[in-house]
């Protein structure tokens, strides 16, 4: 406008959010508990990707991991007891727009919220999916969770879990639909967070499977992991998850793995030796129920009207 530059024409910097952009109240977990990890990861990765808290949003079900959004300055919903992906999955399906993130544990994921969790991974809605596996449930005190280790004493088996526990990542690669399912542990910051970045990246429903550790009631669970890594193996890959040249000490077994290769996937989780820690499958072009869900959301409210008068017409006699 005749080369004229006022002030209220300027369009305003976009703000730069730090990390006290998205740190809530102080985390209440037990001193110790791997679930403080996994929030300095989130918190880290919301400020590395620079995700505005306002169009971020935290979904846990119940649990001591589900606490999470209370702890984000982020818009959190903390649901029902295995309810987390139900109530994700619908806000994914109005909303386009926002980061999604869901907190769930093992108890809440993998038992009563299981008929979700395998219909989430079927519907690829883009979400990432942190899953906190302590094999116990720990909020309510020491009961045998889905994977509980065989022989491992709670207040429900005193005398040991008598069945082995379930592999959520077998369970999750079974699934058609699978689009994304990556394994990592709590005590290795490092790939913890290029874990849940590549999972934020990735154009569809990221499972997280986080080995976490629970010094109160499970404290041996991962404790052998930690004194000894060569129980655990990095799966290696150009197209994998890359977490640096540190990972070459901390991770001295590797298996070359190309993440597209699903029946390479489930060899490797049902495999007995050797817990793998990485990228197990990544597919960007499976067929999303978000793409689905969208249509129509940019319709106006005279379109709309329109529509459902269409639709009460078949109803006419
Ligand atoms: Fe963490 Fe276990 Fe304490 Fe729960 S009971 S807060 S999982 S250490
Ligand atoms: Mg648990």
């Amino acid at each position: 406008m005749y080369g004229l530059k006022l002030d209220w024409m300027e369009t305003p910097e976009a703000p730069y959010y730090t990390l006290e952009d998205y740190t809530g109240p102080e985390a209440r977990w037990c001193p110790g508990c791997g679930d403080f990890a996994v929030l300095t990861a989130a918190q880290r990765l919301c400020r590395d990707e620079q995700l505005a808290p306002e169009k971020t949003v935290f979904v846990s079900g119940i649990g001591c991991s589900s606490r999470f959004p209370h702890y984000m300055k982020t818009y959190g919903f903390h649901g029902l007891h295995g309810r987390a992906l139900p109530v994700a999955c619908g806000i994914r399906a109005r909303r386009p727009d926002l980061n999604i993130f869901v907190a769930t544990g093992d108890g809440d994921c993998c038992s009563i919220g299981s008929a979700h969790w395998i219909h989430a991974v079927r519907y690829n809605m883009r979400m990432v999916v942190m899953m906190f596996d302590n094999n116990v449930y720990g909020l309510t005190k020491n009961q045998t969770s889905p994977t509980s280790p065989e022989g491992l004493r709670t207040y429900t088996h005193p005398r040991g879990a008598p069945i082995e526990g379930m592999d959520p990542l077998q369970v999750s690669l079974a699934v058609r639909g699978v689009s994304f399912i990556a394994q990592t542990v709590d005590f290795n910051p490092q790939h913890l967070l290029a874990t849940l970045t590549a999972a934020y990246h990735h154009p569809g429903f990221a499972f997280v499977r986080i080995l976490q550790r629970c010094p109160h009631y499970t404290p041996r669970a991962f404790a052998p992991l930690q004194e000894n890594p060569s129980m655990m193996s990095l799966l290696v890959h150009p197209d994998g998850i890359d977490g640096g040249e540190s990972m070459t000490r901390l991770f001295p077994n590797r298996i070359e793995h190309d993440p597209s290769d699903l029946r390479g996937a489930r060899v490797i989780a049902e495999a007995e030796q050797g817990i793998p820690v990485g990228l197990l499958y990544k597919n960007d072009s499976v067929p999303r129920y978000d793409h689905a869900s969208a249509s129509g959301l940019s319709a106006t409210r005279e379109d709309r009207v329109k529509l459902l008068e269409q639709q009460l017409d078949w109803f006419r006699i």
